[in-house]
């Protein structure tokens, strides 16, 4: 039986774009159509992006000590989330800490800094490390993350070998103002399309679950291709203690799925990634997501914890998809354990 989303993957394939409508009915698809979205959604990702999952690892090179307010971040200003904070990192830590998501399978590296934008300090910072990056890994991906862009700060990334920029919108332009007021969401745009005017490839992205209505996840998304990014980070709040959103907890493992495959249906083309809150709100359904986006990040978040790297690799892999880029032979077997708890024995059932 053909389903309403096979309609809309057949008509997207055949060249005619998602509509706002069409990506509310993803959104507010019942339970028993969840699996149809998925399968629709998923002819799309097969059609751009085959079976390969782009990993992607962060490295945090400032960490907390904000002047801006988003109320959904752990670093913000009046933030008390018990968050690691420290100063720029040294460019042999950094590199040390990237050669290790890339030891781990990762091709793109995303060098983080938190605050309003950098100094050109800063920028000459990021740039020399980028350098020192590409001449240790000459095939690495380098996305820079360094908040507001000014002048000719985009240019001179670009000069230094970075390839991407990310900021995201993060949410709905009719919702901006509810969850920061230290900048606008004209001020985001302006530096994301800084960053493409310099000839880095844009990525943004938005948090789902920041208490935005359908519509304004849905504006949010035609924003985003409106945009023209290349990259889209899909997060799911975090709600850290200590933050304004610390009791917001709006999403469900099918609510995320939804999200993701909305995301599918109306920028088919472009790199959906799972961000922040995989595993939080995903769960035990992270690897049907994997049939909607095509990019994951690896191992731990700026200032959260992920599963283990290697489980994400085993989710890639378990999957029936293949890292990006990666030759690795991934045929794995697990040895069964044998069992010596439970009956039988004097230790505990494992229940
Ligand atoms: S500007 Fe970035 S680091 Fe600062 S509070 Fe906002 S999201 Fe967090």
């Amino acid at each position: 039986m053909t389903s309403d989303f096979d309609r809309l993957a057949d008509a997207i394939l055949a060249g005619s774009p998602a509509t706002p409508d069409d990506a509310l009915a993803v959104l507010r698809a019942a339970d028993a159509e969840l699996l149809h979205v998925v399968a629709a959604a998923g002819r799309l990702r097969r059609a751009h992006f085959g079976n390969t999952v782009k990993v992607n690892y962060l490295v945090n090179l400032k960490s907390g000590l904000c002047p801006e307010n988003c109320n959904y971040c752990s670093q913000a200003l009046g933030s008390s989330a018990p968050i690691l904070k420290y100063s720029w990192l040294s460019q042999d830590a950094a590199l040390d800490q990237a050669a290790a998501g890339l030891h781990g399978g990762a091709c793109r590296v995303c060098l983080v800094a938190s605050g309003r934008g950098p100094s050109d300090r800063d920028v000459d910072k990021v740039a020399d490390l980028a350098g020192a990056l590409k001449r240790q890994h000459p095939d690495v991906e380098v996305c820079a993350c360094l908040g507001l862009l000014k002048d000719d700060q985009a240019q001179r990334l670009k000069d230094a070998g970075v390839d991407a920029y990310n900021h995201n919108i993060n949410t709905a332009e009719s919702h901006h103002a509810e969850i920061v007021q230290t900048h606008t969401y004209a001020d985001r745009v302006d530096t994301v399309q800084r960053a493409k005017d310099a000839g880095l490839s844009p990525c943004s992205g938005l948090i789902a679950g920041l208490g935005e209505t359908d519509e304004q996840l849905v504006e949010a998304l035609f924003a985003l291709r409106e945009l023209d990014s290349d990259s889209i980070p899909v997060n799911f709040l975090i709600p850290f203690d200590g933050t304004p959103f610390q009791h917001t907890w709006d999403l469900t493992p099918t609510r995320c799925l939804l999200v993701l495959a909305m995301a599918r249906f109306v920028c088919p083309d472009r790199e959906i990634r799972i961000a922040g809150g995989r595993e939080l709100h995903l769960r035990s359904v992270q690897s049907i997501a994997l049939h909607l986006a095509n990019s994951i990040f690896l191992g731990d978040y700026l200032t959260s914890e992920g599963q283990e790297a290697e489980r994400d690799l085993e989710l890639i892999r378990d999957g029936g998809f293949v890292v990006l880029g990666s030759e690795q032979d991934l045929a794995q077997r697990a040895e069964p354990a044998i069992r010596r708890r439970g009956a039988g024995t004097d230790v505990l059932p494992n229940a």
